[in-house]
């Protein structure tokens, strides 16, 4: 049985007494039945742990390094992160791929850095309109799982948790529909049981990302293979992440 994790990505916003006072707003919510996850800006992260500490809500990166230590101007190691309280770090977000122009590879990179340091990844994989459109989706979000996640091994996997977020949807307030993003989550499901095994693949759980408020939490939420949301506009407002958390079935 899957729990749901719902877990928000800040982004580049918030500065340091708004974002204390958020999590603290979150870790004040009484136990629900999903998991939780917050993902603040680097330079928070310290101030937001603290905030944190003793509660149920867990802290992420929302990106790392592929490297270790050395000449590395301007990178976070996942070391790092692990050093300031992160049990999770988002990788491969669709931003980084478009602005910062980081390929399946050096996601692969970073995810098998990330494991290698006891964090879990939050491995983001996603289509664009164009994509969309041309009837590109199922085989860009596959060759982006594969990539991604070469070279894991099943134990590996079983830290994993996979994003679908649709980029025409992110920022745009164009939500997928339940039934589009459940088709995709099936069939990258499918995958991991091609490549490992039905075991792994029934285990793994599948975010949802792309414009998730309150008012379509919960049809996503209800769909067999969406097992959480990875929520991004909706996750700097207390009220309307908690009501994704309590939409959770
Ligand atoms: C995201 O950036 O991961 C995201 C899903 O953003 P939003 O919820 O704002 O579409």
């Amino acid at each position: 049985m899957r729990r749901h994790l719902i877990a928000g990505n800040w982004k580049m916003n918030l500065r340091r007494e708004s974002a204390v006072g958020l999590a603290q707003a979150i870790a004040e919510h009484p136990a629900s039945k999903a998991d939780i996850a917050v993902c603040p800006p680097f330079a928070y992260l310290e101030s937001v742990e603290k905030t944190l500490r003793g509660s149920r809500v867990a802290l992420g990166g929302q990106n790392a390094s592929q490297f270790d230590d050395g000449a590395y101007t301007g990178e976070v190691s996942c070391a790092m992160l692990v050093d300031c309280g992160c049990q999770w770090v988002i990788l491969g977000h669709s931003e980084r791929r478009t602005v910062f122009g980081e390929t399946d590879e050096q996601v692969n990179a970073k995810v098998l850095k990330a494991l290698a340091a006891g964090l879990r990844p939050i491995v983001c994989v996603g289509e664009n309109l164009a994509q969309r459109e041309s009837e590109q989706t199922f085989a860009i979000v596959r060759r982006q799982l594969d990539q991604s996640l070469a070279g894991l091994s099943g134990d590996q996997m079983r830290q994993i948790v996979v994003a679908y977020e649709p980029v025409w949807a992110i920022g745009t307030g164009k939500v997928a529909t339940p039934e589009q993003a459940q088709e995709v989550h099936a069939d990258l499901r499918k995958q991991l049981e091609n490549r490992y095994n039905s075991s792994i693949a029934q285990q793994t759980n599948f975010l949802y990302g792309g414009s998730v408020k309150p008012e379509n939490a919960q049809s996503l939420m209800g769909q067999s293979d969406i097992d959480g949301a990875l929520v991004g506009g909706a996750s700097l407002n207390s009220a309307t992440f908690l009501a994704i958390v309590d939409a959770c079935p």
